[in-house]
């Protein structure tokens, strides 16, 4: 029986979610007037408040996906947003080339700062969030 036991350690150490790394246009917001507009009442369409690190991601991301972005690190999609497609989708007339995210930080000077960028985020899709 003793002989199973290393079989076993290796099943239970396999990831429990599927993660993929996608080039995404990335781009930052903060909870201000001139990013939210009228949804700048401190709440992510989640219902979470916007504070720490959030993601807005489109409608393909459940709530609850964690995204490792290059220079920003590990959040969770709690937000959407007008601007925030997929590939394929239309905005500003375009057809856009990626999936376009938009990171939360603190103060609109921090987010002017990150600007947008083309990245390799890591993706851990969730099975099951209260979308
Ligand atoms: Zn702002």
């Amino acid at each position: 029986m003793i002989h199973l036991l290393p079989i076993y350690l290796f099943v239970v150490a396999l990831p429990p979610q599927p993660v993929t790394t996608i080039l995404m246009d990335v781009s930052a917001y903060c909870p201000c007037e001139l990013c939210c507009g009228r949804f700048s009442d401190g709440y992510a369409a989640s219902g979470r408040r916007a504070v720490g690190k959030m993601i807005a991601a489109p409608k393909s991301y459940r709530f609850g996906t964690t995204m490792i972005v290059p220079g920003y690190g590990a959040a969770r999609v709690w937000d959407r947003g007008g601007a925030i497609k997929s590939a394929g989708e239309r905005a500003n007339g375009k057809t856009l080339r990626h999936d376009r995210i938009d990171l939360l930080f603190p103060t609109h000077s921090a987010a002017k700062k990150w600007g947008r960028q083309l990245l390799r985020v890591e993706i851990r899709k969730v099975n099951h969030a209260n979308n």
